[in-house]
């Protein structure tokens, strides 16, 4: 008999029948003789419809009535399952996050778990019950609602299963697994057995949203055995895993890609001490998380400075970068939100030369132009221009040898 921890994202929770379906699942977990707790989404779409309408009230809404507004998605469907386990005899209990106390910061709509009581859970499964958490919420030390983020139920389950020492976490999503890019752009994608915590944080940070990033430094942290399932056909799923010393890598285990990206350039900056931090910390004093970053060789005293932000931030960007400029002296501003970066990441990158001008050469064979490069032990990644996305993903893919066998 095993403690399983299982998540079921929206699409997953996305209708009645479909709930009904995760209520056969849990039963099936049963019969084997398991003790289950899980965590689940708000059914899919309603998050999204829940932000349209604080965003129809107020261009910044409150951050303590959004996630009190936020959170009720995941209250529907934690009732709708415990009712439908019910009805077929299983006996079950909803908790919203704050009845069972996953106390967080207080940092609304991005909030930290910092604990959780697992003694009424323990007590419930002690009971024989099935116990049903919503994902994605919690309470602060003053009772106030949180919420972790885009994707936070992930995180919950995943602090779930390291609270109660379980067995193992199971995220069931519509995908069979973690693939080695998103099969929703390319269809020969091949799912993963395995992938370590270190590229699997990589990918998520890149922009693979399939795990959340925090579920992910959670469950390294935690040694939480972590596993992403399909909730429509039953597989092995991908296992994150601690790298194994013998494993034989590939160079490349994935390709992640953000949409989510604007290029920022100010031409002609006296090149002088100070001017990087006169740039960007008038961009960081305005929140504004700043990602790539890259200053040219100076020529004639003065120098052109890049860099990328979260697409969303780029009027504001642009705005404080103008008024910088001025400042400064500089000749111009220029600025690009039609961008993309696309990042290869795979552990096998130490041990393997040449990766980089591969991944140059594949792009230049479809005339591809690089706009940026970053790279870092486990990842190289460049900004390309945002029609290019698919092609270059596409282009990679086969380059590097992922693409799934043909029969
Ligand atoms: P859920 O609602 O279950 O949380 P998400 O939409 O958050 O589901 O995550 C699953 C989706 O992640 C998939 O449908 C897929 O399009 C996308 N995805 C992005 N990158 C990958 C990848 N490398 N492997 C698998 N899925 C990926
Ligand atoms: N419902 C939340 C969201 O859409 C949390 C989640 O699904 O993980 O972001
Ligand atoms: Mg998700």
């Amino acid at each position: 008999m095993a403690l399983i921890v299982q998540k079921y994202g929206g699409t997953s929770v996305g209708s009645v029948e479909k709930i009904e379906n995760v209520a056969e699942r849990l039963i099936a977990a049963k019969k084997a003789g398991h003790d289950v707790v899980v965590a689940v989404s708000a059914m899919s779409g309603e998050t999204n419809r829940l932000v349209a309408m604080a965003n129809q009230i107020s261009a910044k809404p409150d951050p303590r009535e959004y996630d009190v507004l936020v959170s009720t998605g995941e209250q529907v469907t934690i009732a709708l399952l415990a009712m439908a386990l019910k009805e077929r005899g299983y006996d079950a209990r909803s908790y919203t996050g704050s009845q069972v106390h996953i106390l967080t910061d207080s940092a609304h709509t991005k909030a930290r778990i910092l604990d959780i009581d697992e003694a009424k859970i323990r007590a419930d499964l002690n009971e024989g019950r099935v116990v049903i958490v919503a994902g994605f919420q919690g309470k602060d030390e003053h009772g106030n609602i949180t919420t972790l983020g885009r994707g936070g139920s992930d995180t919950t389950a995943v602090a779930l299963a390291a609270a109660l020492k379980a067995d193992e976490c199971q995220i069931y999503t519509d995908v069979d697994g973690v693939y080695t890019t998103d099969p929703r752009v390319v269809p020969d994608a091949r799912r993963l057995d395995k992938i370590t915590f270190e590229e699997m944080l990589e990918m998520a940070s890149l922009g693979s949203k399939v795990l959340q990033i925090r579920s992910v430094e959670f469950a390294g942290k935690y040694n939480v055995k972590l596993r992403v399932l399909s909730s429509f056909v039953d597989g092995p799923g991908t296992l994150i895993t601690y790298e194994e010393e013998n494993m034989e890598q590939a160079a490349i285990s994935g390709i992640a890609f953000n949409r989510d990206e604007a290029k920022l350039t100010i031409l002609g900056v006296p090149d002088q001490p100070g001017v990087a931090y006169n740039i960007l910390g008038s961009i960081g004093d305005a929140n504004i998380e700043v990602d790539m970053i890259i200053q040219n060789v100076g020529g004639d005293g003065t120098t052109d400075f890049t860099f990328t932000v979260h697409r969303n931030d780029y009027g504001k960007a642009l705005e404080i970068l103008n008024k910088t400029s001025k400042e400064l002296g500089a000749r111009e501003v220029i600025g690009d939100n039609a961008i993309v970066k696309i990042s290869l990441v795979g552990v096998g990158m130490r041990s393997h030369a040449g990766i980089a001008s591969q991944m140059f050469k594949a792009l230049a064979d479809e005339r591809i132009n690089i706009r940026m490069i970053s790279t870092s032990e486990i990842k190289i990644s460049v900004v390309v221009d945002e029609k290019y996305l698919e092609l270059g993903v596409r282009a990679l893919h086969s380059a590097f040898g992922l693409d799934a066998p043909k029969d």
